[in-house]
């Protein structure tokens, strides 16, 4: 039972939009109750992301309703009521029949029982209904009990419930670090890890991805570990616990560490996979020559098959193919600009990032990161600010002009001069004038040709 004190707190969170949804529907004669997230949520304190409303009004009924409405899935019973700025999602309560291909189930059909409905959600803390006008809470499998010991734990038999969607085994852990709650033994009892490779790589990703901006990825990343989704997903990861099972251990501290972002998180998981193939002991003294190479090839498969889009992909990558850049204080200017050429101005403050999550994640000292990435942090900041030379197209002159001053044919000699002139420019970016270029070129053609 929920403390009858509790619900002036709940219902001051609850915009008013979501009420009058909530009253209308109540006042067809119909049943209408938060549903998913938003009671989860509201019970513990914390602002919903979205409203879901769950009703015994059939589509059409719901329809009928409200002026503004927009069919969303209506053979699933799913129609979105726009109201004011905000958008409520009113589903006819729902119960589903066996999911014999693992994907979707068999047959869907509408029900007028709240607790049917409430029997095919997932988790016990999702499976509330909650009626803040009625102040009625609908808890038929004890999400409250589950809530306030802050416990993942499956509705109805949990190997049954894992078979039916094997998603579902990535939500359990997804949830454990969104809310930084535990997992129930007996409900990770019920996994069957290899049964993942039957969901689509999208579907992974977002829930992977999820998992990782939470606020304890370490919870969910030692738990896909131990129940073996990490490798069913990412056989990558098997190499890891052959050669240093430690190495996991780095990954995810750095991953713990790093901004709440997406592409960051998924960087600092990754970044160090490539030192699993290349340790090699030499003495007493292990290198990883070429890591972040191998790093950033394996990291490409991965995000391939999770279908991430070219621009997330390309981020990913640059972040982990350069961690490797010198962040030390004699690194000259010229080679600071060579490096932001490198990675591209958009990246360069993301690469720090990293760099910091790395140390930190090495058991570093968080201070030495603050403080010798800060004075890098301001240089790049200086660079970035004004004006300057990244790469050769950021140069005064061009591949033609060359050629016309020069007198020489395309081809590769071309691009070696250009070379030339940028590693001369990026000495002084000052350097970057069409006159000044020209001049150096003339000396350069002294010396090489004449
Ligand atoms: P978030 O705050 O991240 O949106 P959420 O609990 O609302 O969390 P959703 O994925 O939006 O999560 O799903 C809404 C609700 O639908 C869940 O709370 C759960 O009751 C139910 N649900 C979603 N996916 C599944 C699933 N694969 N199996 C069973 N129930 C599910
Ligand atoms: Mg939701």
């Amino acid at each position: 039972m929920l403390r009858w004190g509790k619900w002036p707190n709940i219902c001051r969170q609850i915009p008013a939009e979501v009420f009058n949804v909530l009253q209308r529907l109540q006042s067809g004669g119909y049943q209408a109750y938060l549903v998913g997230g938003a009671p989860r949520d509201l019970l513990r304190g914390s602002p919903p992301q979205d409203w879901d409303i769950a009703t015994d009004a059939w589509p059409a009924e719901v329809k009928a309703i409200f002026d503004r409405t927009i069919a969303l899935g209506e053979k699933f019973g799913t129609v979105a009521v726009l109201i004011g700025d905000q958008q409520v999602e009113v589903t006819t309560f729902r119960r589903e029949g066996e999911y014999s291909d693992g994907r979707r189930p068999d047959w869907v059909e509408f029900t007028p029982d709240l607790v049917a409905d409430l029997a095919r959600r997932d988790f016990t803390i999702n499976a509330l209904a909650l009626d803040p006008i009625g102040r009625r809470l609908v808890d038929p499998y004890r999400g409250l009990w589950a809530l306030k010991r802050r416990l993942v734990k499956a509705v109805g038999d949990p190997a049954a419930r894992f078979q039916e969607d094997p998603l579902r085994m990535l939500r359990f852990y997804r949830f454990q670090s969104t809310l930084g709650f535990r997992g129930e033994t007996a409900t990770e009892q019920g996994i069957e890890a290899e049964a993942i490779t039957k969901i689509s790589g999208e579907r992974i990703r977002d829930e992977l991805t999820k998992l990782l901006v939470g606020a304890e990825p370490a919870r969910g990343l030692k738990g896909l570990a131990r129940s073996g989704l990490l490798t069913a997903i990412m056989p990558e990861f098997k190499a890891v616990w052959a050669t240093d099972p430690s190495l996991f251990a780095h990954l995810v501290a750095t991953v713990q560490a790093i901004k709440p972002a997406a592409e960051l998180r998924w960087a600092a998981f990754l970044h160090d996979l490539g030192k699993a193939t290349t340790r090699q002991v030499e003495g007493n003294r292990v290198r990883y020559y070429g890591h972040e190479k191998v790093g950033q090839e394996l990291a490409a498969g991965i995000l391939e098959r999770l279908r991430f889009s070219n621009a997330f992909q390309d981020k990913v990558l640059t972040l982990i193919r350069w961690h490797m850049f010198p962040a030390a204080p004699w690194l000259t200017d010229a080679a600071l600009r060579r490096l932001v050429g490198k990675v591209g101005p958009e990246n360069i403050i993301a690469l720090l990032e990293l760099r910091r999550a790395d140390i930190v994640g090495t058991g570093g000292s968080v201070c030495y990161a603050q403080e010798s990435l800060a004075q890098f942090h301001r240089r790049v900041q200086a660079l970035l600010t004004g004006e300057t030379v990244f790469t050769r197209k950021d140069l005064a002159v061009n591949g033609r002009e060359v050629m016309a001053f020069l007198g020489l044919p395309p081809g590769p000699k071309v691009g070696a001069v250009l070379n030339d002139i940028f590693h001369w420019v990026t000495e002084d970016p000052a350097r970057n004038r069409k006159d000044l270029i020209l001049g150096y070129l003339q000396k350069w053609r002294a010396e090489h040709f004449d």
